[in-house]
C-alpha cells in the first residue's frame, strides 16, 4: 500500500490537481498526498490515461482508441474537444527539436499525467513560451542518478548543469510530452510517444533534436505475446483486488482493457507499478513488444508479493489492535461492575485517590523531599499488577506515608498557673516533677515554642511515674503515647523493619506518630533501665538515636526510608534504677527522682486521690462511706509500707468493692422485707462470706453511738413501709396489676431502700474485716536492739529499707583470729585490755536475705555492730546508720539519703548517722521527711577513733 501511495507522488489525479490540488514537493506521509475518497473520483481514470469518456471519442475504449490515433498520428488533438488536451496547431509528430525536461524521479508513460516543479525559472519561461507559441510539447527524460547522490540531492544538483553536462546526466530515451497546465512552477504533462535524443541544439534551456520511437511490430495472434499479455493483466486485476487503494479503479479499468493493445497493457503495468525508476526506465526503453510486456509482468509479479505482504501486516496489526481493544473494553467493563458494586476500593485509582485526598490537606507542610517519595511511590502504584507483592509493598508504604502527621502541631499551652492546676489535680507532691515542667512550659513561653527533652523520672514502682507522665501530657496540653521497652531486645521495634521483608512494620516511634496524629507528642517510654540486650544490634544505641536531640531531628526509620523530625516531642522515660540505664543514653537524660512517700504524703494521697477516685469507680456516693483517718493510717503502717502508693491504691480498692457489696446487700436486705418478708436470717444464710456479716455488724454497733437517732427514725421508717406495702401489695396483686404496676411499685421500693442504707464506716477496729490480716511485719524486730545488733539503711529498687546486722560469737579462746582488722584497731585504741577480737570467733548475719541490699553502704553499720558486741554494749535506741568504710579507715559517701531516710522514718527511727559527704543531700530533703530526725555526720576524714566516737554516741 505504502509503495502504491508513494507512486501517487509522480502520479497525482488529474481531477485533484484541476481543483486545486496542490501536492507537496516531497511525501511527507503517502496518507497526506491522496485525498480521501479519491479513487471514488470520477477522474480517477484520468489519473493514468490523458484521454477518458470526456473526450468525445468512443466511449467504451476512450483511452485506448485515442492512444491508437495518437501513435499512429491518424488524428491530431486539437481536432477533439478534449479537456484534457489542449488543443495545439502542432501535431506530436511533428515535434523533432523539443526542449529537454529532466524528470528526476520516474520516466512518463504515454497516457499518463505527470505533475512537475520546474525549478529552473529560464526552463520555466521557455515552457511557458513554447505553450503560448501553440506548440506545447517537451521532451521529458529520466534523470540519470549521479554516483554517490540519491533523490534530493540529485535534483538539487540537476538545476545547476547546463547543456552537455545536463544532457550527459539525462537518459537517452524519453517520452514526448504535451504541457497541459503551467501553475507557478508546477507544470502539469500528459506522456505521448517514446522519443530518443540525437543531438542538442541549444545549450539553455537544453533544447535537442528527437526521433520518435515505434514499437517494433508484432504479431497480435502471437499466443506466447497473448499469454504474457494476460498474465499481466490478470495479476493486475489481483493486485487492484487487495490494494483497497486501486480497488475502485478496477472496475473502470476492466471496462477499457478489451482494447487495450500488448504495449499499452505492459506501459500501464509498469507505470502503475511499484517498480523503481530504473525499471521503469527499462520497460520504457523496451522497443520489443513482448519483451516489454515480460519486464511488466515481472514487475507486477513483485507488486503483487508486497500487497501479500501488506495485506498480512495489515491484518497482523488489526489483530493486535483489536485484541487490545477488547481488553480495554472488558476493563471498562469491571471497573463499572466494580463501582456498581461498592467493590472499588481496592482499585488503583480509588486508592491513588484515596492517598492524594490524605495528602491535599496538609501538603504545604509535608517537606519536599517526602513528597517526592510520595510522588514516586504514587506513580510506582499504578504501574504494579494489583495482585503482585510488591503492590501492596508500596500500598502500606504509601499508607504510612500519608498518615503521618507531618508539620502537624497540637497548640501548646504556655499557661503555668493553668498548667500548675492541673499537675495538682492529678498528684500530690511530688514537687520536684511538677516545677521541672513549670520550668519547661516556662521557657517555652519565652521562646515562643517549645523543644523537646528527655526527662527521667527514677523511682521505685508505684509513685506515679507513669501517671504523671499522663498528667504531664495534659498540663502542656500534648497528646501522650507510652510505650514499654522493658526486654526489648529487637532494634527493629524502634527503628523500623526494611520493607522488602514480609510482614514489615515501622518502629514504634512512627507508630506513636501514626496513631496520635501530631508532631509533638509526649513520648512515655516506660523500663527504660530493663532495656534488653539484642542479638542483632544494640536496642540502646538505636534508643539513643531515638531521643539524642542533636539526631533525633532527622531520625531515620528503617521501614519508612525517609528522615522524620522527632525534635518536637517532648520524652519522658521512667526507670527503677538509674544505674542500669546505659551511660550515653542517661548523658542525655534529664534525670528527676522519685523516692517514695512517708506515711503522711500517703496519707494525703490516699485521702485526696485514692479514695476519691476509688469511691467514683465504684458508684459509691461521698455520703454513703467513711474512712477514718486512724484506718488510713492502720492501712498505711501495717499493710502498705513500701514507697510507692500501687499497693495502698490496691487496698483502698478492696476496702471500696467490700462497702459497695455491703451497701447491695442492705438494699437486698431491705427489699424483701418489704415485698415478700424474707427473713434477715435467710439472707445472712444466703451470703457466704462470714468476716463480711461480722463487718456489718461492726458497722452498724459502732455507728450505733452517733447515728442513733437516725436509726430509730429509719427503723420507724422502715416499720411504715412493711405496713403499708404488707397491705397495698397484695391488693394490687389481686387487683391482677398491670406489669407496670408492679414494675413502678418496685422501683419505689428500691428508692425507699437507698434511702434507707446505712453509712459505713470504716474504722482502725475494723480494718481487718476489708482487708485482712496485716501481710506486712514491722521491719523492726527490736524494740531495742540487743549487744551486737545495729540497725543499716539500706537501698533497693523498691525504696529504702531498714535491715539488721547481727553478730555473734561463734567460739571464744586463745589464738581464735578475728575477721574484722579495723575494729581490732579499734579496740586497740581505746580498750588495750579488750582481747575480743583476738580470741573469738565470730558469725556476722545480715538477716531478711532474700531481699537485695546494696553492699558497700553497710560497713559503717557492720564496724559498728562488732564494736557493739567486743565492748558488750547496745547501740543507743532507735538508731541506724549507713555508710561505706575504707581499708584505710575512710568514710565514704552513699547513694539513696532520701529513700533511706523514709526507710528510717517508717521504722521509727530517731537518730540517723550518714558519712558528712551526704549531709548536703539530707539538708535537701523536704522539711516533712526531716522532722523530728537527728542526723549525725561521718567525716570521710575521720579517724577510726571519730568513727568509734560516733558509735560510740550511738551506744546506750
Ligand atoms: P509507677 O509508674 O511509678 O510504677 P504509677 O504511675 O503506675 O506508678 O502509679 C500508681 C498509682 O499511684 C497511680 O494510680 C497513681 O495515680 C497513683 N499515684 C502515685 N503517686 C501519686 C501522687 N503523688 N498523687 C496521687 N496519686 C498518685
Amino acid at each position: 500500500m505504502l509503495k502504491a501511495l508513494t507512486r501517487c507522488s509522480s502520479l497525482v489525479p488529474l481531477g485533484a490537481h484541476l481543483r486545486g490540488y496542490v501536492p507537496a514537493r516531497e511525501p511527507v506521509s503517502p496518507l497526506l498526498r491522496v485525498p480521501r475518497g479519491h479513487n471514488r473520483s470520477p477522474y480517477l481514470f484520468r489519473r493514468f490515461f490523458c484521454s477518458d469518456s470526456t473526450d468525445g471519442s468512443d466511449p467504451v475504449d476512450p483511452a485506448g482508441s485515442e492512444m491508437k490515433r495518437v501513435e499512429a498520428g491518424e488524428e491530431t488533438p486539437e481536432s477533439k474537444s478534449s479537456s484534457a488536451i489542449v488543443p495545439t496547431v502542432v501535431k506530436p509528430e511533428d515535434c523533432l527539436t523539443v526542449i529537454a525536461l529532466p524528470l528526476p524521479h520516474r520516466p512518463l508513460f504515454p497516457g499518463f499525467y505527470m505533475p512537475i516543479y520546474v525549478k529552473d525559472p529560464k526552463l520555466l519561461a521557455a515552457l511557458v513560451e513554447s505553450r503560448k507559441r501553440q506548440a506545447p510539447y517537451t521532451g521529458a527524460f529520466l534523470l540519470k542518478d549521479e554516483e554517490g547522490t540519491e533523490g534530493s540531492d540529485a535534483e538539487k544538483n540537476v538545476y545547476d548543469l547546463k547543456g552537455k553536462d545536463l544532457l550527459n546526466r539525462l537518459h537517452e530515451v524519453g517520452t514526448l510530452a504535451q504541457i497541459t497546465s503551467i501553475q507557478g512552477d508546477q507544470v502539469v504533462l500528459i506522456g505521448h510517444r517514446r522519443l530518443r535524443i540525437t543531438e542538442m541544439v541549444s545549450e539553455d534551456p537544453l533544447t535537442v533534436k528527437v526521433d520518435h520511437l515505434k514499437e517494433k511490430p508484432y504479431d497480435k495472434d502471437d499466443d506466447i505475446l497473448k499469454a504474457t499479455s494476460f498474465e499481466v493483466i490478470s495479476t493486475l486485476r489481483d493486485v487492484l483486488k487487495t490494494s483497497p487503494l486501486w480497488r475502485d479503479h478496477a472496475q473502470t479499468y476492466t471496462q477499457h482493457i478489451g482494447d487495450f493493445t500488448y504495449p499499452r497493457v505492459a506501459d500501464f503495468g509498469a507505470a502503475i507499478s511499484g517498480a523503481n525508476k530504473l525499471q521503469c526506465q527499462q520497460v520504457l526503453e523496451e522497443l520489443d513488444v513482448h519483451k516489454r510486456l515480460k519486464l511488466t509482468l515481472e514487475l507486477v509479479k513483485k507488486e503483487m508479493e508486497i500487497s501479500k505482504i501488506q495485506e498480512s501486516i495489515a491484518k497482523a496489526i488489526e489483530e493486535k489492535i483489536s485484541g487490545e481493544q477488547r481488553r480495554y473494553l472488558l476493563n471498562e467493563q469491571l471497573k463499572a461492575i466494580k463501582k456498581e458494586l461498592g467493590l472499588e476500593t481496592d482499585d488503583k485509582t480509588a486508592l491513588s485517590a484515596k492517598f492524594r485526598e490524605r495528602l491535599d490537606p496538609k501538603k504545604e507542610k509535608i517537606p519536599q523531599h517526602v513528597l517526592q517519595v510520595i510522588e514516586e511511590e504514587l506513580t510506582k502504584l499504578q504501574l504494579l499488577e494489583a495482585s503482585s507483592s510488591e503492590f501492596n509493598v508500596t500500598r502500606n508504604y504509601l499508607d504510612w506515608l500519608t498518615a503521618l502527621p507531618w508539620g502537624e502541631y497540637s497548640d501548646e499551652n504556655f499557661d503555668v498557673i493553668q498548667a500548675q492546676k492541673i499537675l495538682d489535680e492529678d498528684h500530690y507532691g511530688l514537687t520536684d516533677v511538677k516545677e521541672r515542667i513549670l520550668e519547661f512550659i516556662a521557657v517555652g513561653k519565652l521562646r515562643g515554642t517549645s523543644q523537646g527533652k528527655i526527662v527521667c523520672l527514677s523511682g521505685p514502682p508505684g509513685v506515679g511515674k507513669t501517671s504523671i507522665g499522663r498528667s504531664i501530657a495534659r498540663a502542656l496540653n500534648r497528646k501522650f503515647y507510652r510505650f514499654s521497652v522493658g526486654g526489648l531486645s529487637d532494634v527493629a521495634e524502634i527503628k523500623g523493619h526494611r520493607r522488602t521483608y514480609i510482614g514489615a512494620m515501622p518502629g514504634k516511634m512512627v507508630q506513636c506518630l501514626k496513631s496520635v496524629g501530631t508532631a509533638n507528642p509526649l513520648v512515655l517510654i516506660d523500663e527504660i533501665d530493663k532495656l534488653g540486650r539484642g542479638h542483632a544490634g544494640d536496642p540502646a544505641s538505636a534508643m539513643l538515636e531515638l531521643l539524642d536531640p542533636e539526631q533525633n531531628a532527622n531520625f531515620l526509620d528503617h521501614y519508612l526510608d525517609v528522615p522524620i523530625d522527632l525534635s518536637k516531642v517532648l520524652f519522658v522515660c521512667t526507670a527503677n534504677v538509674v544505674e542500669m540505664i546505659p551511660n550515653p543514653l542517661l548523658d542525655r537524660m534529664e534525670v528527676i527522682s522519685i523516692a517514695g512517700y512517708i506515711t503522711d504524703e500517703k496519707m494525703h494521697i490516699a485521702r485526696d486521690y485514692l479514695e476519691k477516685t476509688t469511691r467514683e469507680a465504684c458508684g459509691i456516693k461521698p455520703e454513703q462511706v467513711e474512712v477514718t483517718d486512724s484506718a488510713l493510717l492502720a492501712l498505711i503502717e501495717n499493710y502498705c509500707r513500701e514507697a510507692g502508693v500501687r499497693n495502698l491504691q490496691k487496698q483502698i480498692e478492696k476496702i471500696y468493692r467490700k462497702i459497695a457489696l455491703q451497701l447491695v446487700r442492705q438494699g437486698a436486705y431491705i427489699q424483701p422485707v418489704v415485698g415478700a418478708q424474707v427473713q434477715p436470717d435467710d439472707v445472712k444464710a444466703q451470703s457466704g462470706s462470714v468476716s463480711n456479716e461480722t463487718a456489718v455488724e461492726r458497722v452498724e454497733a459502732e455507728t450505733v453511738d452517733h447515728t442513733i437517732d437516725k436509726k430509730e427514725s429509719g427503723n420507724a421508717v422502715e416499720a411504715e413501709i412493711v405496713d403499708s406495702s404488707a397491705d397495698q401489695i397484695p391488693t394490687s396483686m389481686d387487683q391482677s396489676g398491670t406489669p407496670e404496676d408492679t414494675l413502678e411499685a418496685e422501683k419505689t421500693q428500691e428508692t425507699q431502700a437507698a434511702e434507707k442504707v446505712e453509712k459505713v464506716l470504716v474504722d482502725s477496729s475494723n480494718l481487718v474485716d476489708f482487708v485482712g490480716k496485716p501481710v506486712f511485719h514491722a521491719e523492726r524486730i527490736y524494740d531495742q536492739t540487743p549487744v551486737g545488733v545495729v540497725m543499716g539503711l539500706a537501698w533497693t529498687a523498691m525504696g529504702g529499707s531498714t535491715l539488721y546486722i547481727e553478730t555473734t560469737p561463734v567460739e571464744q579462746g586463745e589464738g581464735k583470729r578475728p575477721i574484722a582488722h579495723r575494729c581490732q584497731g579499734h579496740i586497740a585504741e581505746k580498750d588495750p585490755e579488750n582481747p575480743f577480737f583476738g580470741n573469738t570467733k565470730l558469725h556476722l548475719h545480715v538477716p531478711a536475705g532474700a531481699t537485695p541490699k546494696d553492699g558497700p553502704s553497710a560497713g559503717c553499720t557492720m564496724i559498728t555492730s562488732l564494736l557493739s558486741l567486743a565492748m558488750n554494749k547496745p547501740v543507743k535506741k532507735d538508731l541506724a546508720m549507713t555508710g561505706e568504710v575504707t581499708l584505710t579507715r575512710k568514710i565514704l559517701p552513699i547513694g539513696g539519703v532520701k529513700e533511706k531516710t523514709i526507710a528510717a522514718r517508717r521504722s521509727d527511727v530517731k537518730t540517723i548517722i550518714f558519712p558528712s559527704a551526704n549531709r548536703r543531700d539530707f539538708d535537701e530533703l523536704a522539711p516533712n521527711v526531716k522532722e523530728g530526725l537527728e542526723v549525725l555526720g561521718l567525716s570521710p576524714m575521720q579517724s577510726e577513733s571519730a568513727l568509734y566516737y560516733n558509735a560510740s554516741v550511738g551506744f546506750a
